[in-house]
């Protein structure tokens, strides 16, 4: 067994006896995967490239699983998670508990192994993966379960009675975590051929059978607590699917007799219908709840009350974030909790499973001593909650208390923190709404008459392909392996490659290529003040795909021009119009780990400005067409359809403010990457920008759609024409074709012609052909207007 279950400083016997005045109740909802250093994804890809066997990768994994479990007993943690591991996704495996295989992997049954797994999740030689998308509004993708009619269930994984064994003979017992029904469900899709009218819910009782098979199990294996992960009872459900939980928990009511089940909710607060559905529900016996997005959580309690004998799993611990925990202040609201629930009935947890953040601040030897004082990692945050459970039982760690507010008084006072100028200059925004002086329609006619383009002007998105050469020549750079000079010269020699390429295909507005970027949101985060850097701060993104988002923590400023060197020498090798290329701030703002101690919006209207500042800069270097991406714009949208307006409302003001000073004669791009717009449009033209580029080839149809249905659009637009995900080279007919479809919806003077996304990684031989017939295309639509 690992260490001491113990209250405090005292050794105890059993896990689970203590002998202390009253149990330390101390709950995780869920840890990261990956590892420290990122082991799962090495192995995880070492196994797929056939370099390791399978029982290597079971090895690692393994040797993961011990490693934290042993971490959380040895903090002393109660309700130590189980089955939150996963090789690829959880959501995937609760498709494979279910046996829920999409019939095209040809699954022959019994127990799922790794190739039926792996090409669910990724595909193989034959049959393309199943579809892939956002986890409610956090940056972690899941695989979609297809469900339909003839969908045949039957329990094929015992991956969760499997890891709650093996934790066992290590001697820790765990909570078992389920991907609870209702959730499953609901964020499954209709599998192919599946009839329009086919109800996903109608399923429930197909599979409700495994999940009674799968608690036997549990229960036989010793189980005493099980977690229901049903996250998606925080958005707005209608009646039938709230019905549907009292359905699924009430049919559960005999399995799960005996046990004690918490239904685990979180990324926002409960709705009051919802709350009272689930509180009335007999068999379960804790609700866990978020108290950090979820800020009307601790009013929903107040007034709605909480059922007596319950408990309540407390998410104050934030799992969304890298931010140290304000101890003092949630030892505040834990007390009025515990007035509320009763002493007995109070679990400190965190605010949803730990994936969400970055895994270990013991490995980040980079990072500045002060800044590093502010934050915990998931390991860090293991003993938060383990500190406040302590203190709540009346054993306080008083050294760690008080470090903890010395570390929240150095983030209040920090010079590093607060800048008064960008103060000032935030707070003077208001009472603007930051618009162009003229309409579109003229300042289209302005530019036009400067730029001179073709009708169908052509253009791309920002990036050509990343060769190995040039992420060697960055890296040297960054390393001093390399001087600037030498530096200087080969990212020039490769935007001059990209400058000819793209005149020798002929296209209208020309790119750079972006050849001095890693990322786009890390090459400007690097530049401005208020952002740090980790060097494993990862957080899973997809499968084995991490992504490290930068820190936001002080007020943010720009010292310096960030792009015009680049683009002047871009722009000096052409006569042609060269665009300047920014990311925009919401993209920015939701793609980094953003400050606690103001909202969200102030910290996006700061970077609003230095991208302003930017975007004023390029306009006076003789840039006269300006890009700026809003990639993520769509993905921090609010779970719930109350607080969109707000969001939309500041997200749009704060592009707004980076472009509304520029000339009419300057062209303000922008440019979104995903194709359910329909929803936002109205905010999307009240961004105001003269053109927007957006991804479209994967459904045509939907985007279109739009327009036909009448929403005037009178800036510039250019819907992808193809694909860039694959490596697939689309025909000149098929381009052309496409152009036509939106000939039929838009008028020819507003439309573009462009790829779906930027070009980076792919390869030149896919690029120059899929560009020349882009061309080629055009000007083939041009002699039939
Ligand atoms: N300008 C960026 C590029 O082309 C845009 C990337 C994106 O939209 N994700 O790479
Ligand atoms: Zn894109």
């Amino acid at each position: 067994r690992f260490g001491d279950f113990g209250c405090g400083t005292h050794a105890l016997g059993t896990f689970g006896v203590r002998s202390c005045s009253r149990n330390m109740a101390s709950h995780i909802a869920g840890y990261p995967r990956m590892g420290p250093k990122r082991e799962l994804k090495f192995a995880l890809e070492s196994f797929w490239d056939g370099k390791i066997s399978a029982e290597d990768l079971e090895k690692v994994a393994a040797d993961l699983r011990a490693s934290i479990w042993k971490q959380m007993a040895d903090a002393g943690i109660k309700y130590i998670p189980s089955n939150t591991f996963s090789y690829y996704d959880q959501v995937l495996d609760t498709t494979a508990m279910l046996g829920a295989v999409p019939e095209r992997y040809s699954w022959n049954g019994g127990e799922i192994g790794f190739d039926t797994y792996f090409s669910m999740a990724r595909g193989n030689a034959s049959v393309p993966a199943m579809e892939m998308t956002k986890w409610f509004d956090t940056n972690y993708h899941f695989i979609v379960p297809e469900l339909g009619p003839n969908t045949k269930f039957s329990y094929a994984s015992h991956k969760a009675v499997n890891e709650y064994k093996e934790a066992k003979a290590l001697g820790v017992d765990t909570v078992p975590v389920l991907v609870g029904p209702v959730t499953y469900l609901l964020l499954s899709k209709p599998a192919k051929g599946a009839e329009k009218t086919f109800n996903i819910l109608s399923l429930l009782g197909h599979i409700l059978p495994i999940y009674k098979q799968v608690i036997a199990e549990l229960k036989a294996a010793g189980v005493s607590w099980v977690q229901f992960d049903e996250p998606i009872l925080v958005k707005d459900l209608d009646s039938h699917q709230l019905e549907t939980f009292t359905k699924a928990y009430t049919e559960l009511e005999s399995s799960l007799s005996g046990l004690n089940v918490v239904i685990e909710t979180y990324f926002a607060d409960v709705p009051a219908e919802a709350y009272k559905t689930i509180t009335a529900l007999s068999t379960i016996t804790g609700f866990g709840f978020d108290l950090v997005r979820g800020t009307k959580t601790l009013d929903v309690i107040k007034s709605a009350g909480f059922p007596s004998g319950k408990y309540l799993f407390a998410g104050i611990v934030d799992g969304r974030n890298i931010w140290a925990n304000d101890l003092a202040h949630s030892l505040g609201t834990l007390k009025t909790l515990e007035s509320i629930v009763g002493k007995e009935k109070l679990v400190v947890s965190t605010s949803c499973s730990l994936l969400h953040t970055a895994v270990d601040l013991v490995n980040e030897t980079k990072l500045d001593d002060e800044i590093k004082s502010w934050l915990a990692f998931a390991s860090q945050k293991v003993l938060e909650v383990n500190a406040l459970a302590n203190a709540l039982a009346g054993k306080k760690d008083e050294a760690f208390f008080s470090a903890n507010a010395a570390a929240q008084a150095s983030r209040k006072s920090s010079p590093r923190v607060t800048n008064p100028e960008v103060q000032k200059a935030a707070a003077a925004l208001k009472g603007s709404a930051h618009r162009r002086a003229t309409n579109v329609s003229a300042r289209l006619d302005a530019q036009q008459k400067k730029l001179n383009l073709p009708i169908l002007p052509t253009t791309t998105i920002g990036s050509f392909p990343q060769t190995i050469e040039l992420r060697r020549v960055r890296r040297e750079f960054k390393a001093n392996k390399i001087s600037e000079k030498e530096y200087v010269t080969a990212i020039k020699e490769e935007i001059n490659k990209v400058v000819k390429i793209q005149e020798e295909l002929d296209i209208d507005v020309l790119v750079h290529g972006e050849p001095e970027r890693n990322d786009m949101v890390e090459y400007f985060g690097e530049q401005l003040s208020g952002f740090a850097f980790t060097v494993n701060g990862w957080v899973q993104s997809y499968g084995s795909r991490c992504v490290k988002p930068p820190i936001i923590y002080g007020d943010v400023s720009r010292p310096k021009p960030m792009t015009v060197f680049w683009s002047s020498i871009a722009q000096s090798m052409t006569s042609r119009p060269m665009k300047g290329m920014l990311t925009g701030p919401v993209t920015i703002l939701n793609w980094s780990f953003v400050r606690n101690d103001q909202p969200r919006f102030e910290t996006c209207y700061q970077i609003a400005l230095a991208i302003k500042q930017e975007v004023e800069d390029l306009e006076a270097a003789g840039i006269n067409v300006i890009q700026i991406d809003e990639a993520a714009l769509r993905e921090g949208l609010p779970l719930r359809k109350s607080e969109e307006a707000f969001y939309l409302d500041w997200a749009v003001h704060s592009f707004r403010i980076t472009n509304c000073g520029v000339k009419d004669t300057t062209q303000i791009h922008t440019h979104m990457c995903y194709s359910n717009f329909n929803d936002i449009i109205r905010s999307i033209i009240d961004m105001d920008a003269d053109v927007i580029t957006i991804e479209n080839s994967r459904s045509d149809e939907k985007l279109l759609s739009v327009f036909r249905e009448g929403v005037k659009y009178g800036a510039g637009i250019g819907p992808g024409v193809y694909d860039i995900h694959s490596p697939r080279i689309p025909s000149t007919e098929e381009i052309a074709d496409r152009i036509r479809k939106m000939l039929a919806v838009l008028e020819t003077n507003i439309l573009w012609v462009n790829p779906d996304c930027g070009l980076k990684t792919r390869k030149y031989a896919e690029v120059k052909p899929a560009l020349t017939n882009l061309v080629a295309a055009t000007k083939l639509l041009r002699t039939e207007l």
